[in-house]
């Protein structure tokens, strides 16, 4: 068994570990970065949006952008076509990701690929390479550290290890499809068929990402395998309706380029985001947006807060300077968490479920109008 020594392992190198490393590293401090995957941010898993505010957190180099893109269009369930300012970029994420860690690495991180984190046992953080490597024969490692930030996104091994994990989910079916024409914005569906959740075209130049979300039961029933079945059904029926009404708008063309999906954390940040020497970040701590179920922002802003205050409580030897972190992130982002986790669990009640009403139309554009980000009632304090 190989044993490593590191002030910081971080565990995720996707946009909340690699950003949280880089911060960390210039600060000093040896940290490593344990990613389970073989290639970082492959493959995407993503819509790939975001909004400009993010070139205040991070440069976004020109390659990573697919796309500009500065007005969304909200098709409403009764007809109703609704244009916001919503200014941002399609990324190509997969590039974005490598270079987020490239950047990282040069801060002075290291990266360990195909390298899974499993336990932890006092002050060891127990990894196993998912593949036989060079070096490791596939024995477990351990790597002795000061503190560990788990950023390994919507279900966290780390959030296990001080019992802090997501609950509640909008479980993900994306295609990317070939445009007939260029789109110049984002768009939103609503359909009673999209169970608490939307559909999704975001053009990145001749080609857009469709999709669609769902919400999920919570994780951990007792018939689960049942509900995912019953989800997964209901997911493709979603993705297969938005599909043909684009195909009918003759917006895309009928053929599939690539397949992805996943899970978007919708139960709001957790409880608790830190304890003992652990540091939750990115999906692994909820700070998903509830309602559009966006986190690359919130995942790099809350990154770089967690990389900065793990390296000073370690220079100083304290780790009570921990709950700092959370001090930060909150004082920037509960508001609007806050705000989307109430719009979140008011459609999930009152969401016009299957069996489909004659009206289910109307009332869910009713309750769209407050429970939206494309309208102002959304942001009115209740
Ligand atoms: C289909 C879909 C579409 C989305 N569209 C958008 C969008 O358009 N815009 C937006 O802002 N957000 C979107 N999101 C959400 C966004 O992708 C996440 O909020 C964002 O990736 C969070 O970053 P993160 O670093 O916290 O987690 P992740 O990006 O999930 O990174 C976690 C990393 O940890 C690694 N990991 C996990 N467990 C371990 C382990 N035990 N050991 C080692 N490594 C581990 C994973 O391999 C992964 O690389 C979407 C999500 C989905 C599923």
């Amino acid at each position: 068994m190989s044993t490593l020594k590191y002030d910081l392992v971080i565990v995720g190198a996707g946009p909340a570990g690699s950003s949280a490393a880089k911060a960390a590293s210039e600060e000093g401090i040896s940290v490593l970065v344990l990613e389970k995957k073989a290639s970082i941010g492959r493959p995407v898993q993503c819509g790939e949006f975001v909004p400009k505010a993010l070139c205040r957190e991070v440069d976004i180099d020109e390659r990573c952008i697919a796309q500009e893109v500065d007005i969304m269009r909200t098709y409403m369930p009764d007809g109703g076509i609704i244009e916001t300012s919503s200014p941002g970029f399609i990324l190509d994420r997969a590039l974005f990701d490598e270079l987020l860690a490239i950047e990282a690495a040069k801060a002075g991180a290291h990266i360990l690929l195909r390298t899974k984190a499993i336990s932890i046992c006092g002050r060891k953080v127990i990894a196993r390479p998912v593949w036989r490597q060079a070096g490791c024969d596939g024995e477990e490692i351990n790597i002795e550290t000061k503190v560990v930030i788990g950023a390994d996104g919507p279900i966290s091994t780390v959030g296990g290890w001080i019992s802090q994990v997501n609950r509640e989910f909008v479980r993900c079916l994306q295609y990317e499809i070939p445009l007939t024409r260029g789109i110049e914005t984002t768009e939103a569906y609503f359909d009673p068929r999209y169970r608490a959740g939307y559909g999704w075209l975001f053009p990145k130049g001749e080609r857009a990402n469709v999709g669609v979300g769902i919400k999920v039961g919570s994780r951990g029933t007792r018939d689960e395998r049942r509900a995912m079945r019953d989800e997964s059904r209901a997911l493709k029926e979603a993705l297969r309706h938005l599909v043909s009404r684009l195909e009918r708008d003759g917006k895309i063309k009928r053929s599939i380029l690539r397949v992805s999906g996943g899970l978007v954390p919708v139960g709001g940040y957790l409880r608790k985001t830190w304890g003992g020497n652990i540091l939750l970040v990115g999906d692994a701590a909820g700070q998903t947006d509830p309602i559009s179920g966006t986190g690359i922002l919130s995942a790099i802003l809350c990154g770089k807060i967690a990389g900065r205050i793990a390296a000073m409580s370690i220079k100083r030897n304290d780790l009570e300077i921990l709950g700092e972190y959370e001090v930060e992130w909150k004082d920037i982002l509960q508001k609007p968490l806050d705000r989307a986790l109430r719009r979140r669990k008011f459609l999930d009640a009152n969401w016009p479920y299957s069996p489909l009403t004659d009206n289910g139309e109307k009332e869910l554009s009713q309750l769209l109008r407050e429970n939206w980000v494309a309208f102002r009632s959304y942001y009115r304090e209740t």
